[in-house]
């Protein structure tokens, strides 16, 4: 199935608007006019729903998002930056796993089970795609989600 990954975005990003306004949160995208990719709707729909809500979770009040999708030749690269909390350093390698979570967002009481991302790396790997993280602690994180075109 062909699925337009900036419509899936726009509509990702108006779904979750109200939770993002009631943090004070201000988001901000950089979206092509259109980018079409062959896979599975609903699945990829839902990285993009838990990556953005990671990204309104784990943030501070106030804080930013950004959404970007860069379309090259043979990979479309779809980026979101938030200024949460981060994540450390050797958390990092965890992250994926089923049921991990943070110590800081238990301590934190953030609600979540655990699950999102490694569901997440399931459809990229589906996908035959890869994530990249990089975090730091206090400062916020940047997820990168890289799909092949096909
Ligand atoms: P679920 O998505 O199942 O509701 P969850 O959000 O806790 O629960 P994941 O999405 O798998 O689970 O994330 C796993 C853990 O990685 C989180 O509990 C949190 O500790 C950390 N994490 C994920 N995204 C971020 C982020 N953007 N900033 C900081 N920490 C994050
Ligand atoms: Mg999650």
């Amino acid at each position: 199935n062909q699925v337009n990954i900036v419509e899936q975005l726009r509509t990702v990003i108006h779904q979750y608007q109200w939770r993002m306004f009631d943090k004070g949160i201000m988001v901000s995208y950089s979206l092509p006019e259109m980018v079409v990719l062959k896979g599975d709707s609903s699945l990829l729909y839902s990285v993009w729903e838990n990556l953005l809500t990671n990204a309104i979770k784990y943030n501070r009040e106030s804080g930013k998002i950004e959404i970007e999708l860069t379309d090259a030749d043979n990979q479309i690269n779809v980026i979101f930056k938030d200024t949460g909390i981060g994540i450390g350093k050797d958390e990092l390698e965890r992250i994926f796993d089923r049921f991990y979570r943070a110590d800081i967002s238990r301590e934190r009481s953030i609600e979540g089970t655990g699950l999102g991302l490694s569901i997440v790396k399931s459809i990229v790997d589906l996908h035959h795609g890869r994530i990249n993280i990089e975090s730091e602690k206090g400062e916020g994180t940047v997820i990168t989600v890289i799909l092949p075109k096909n």
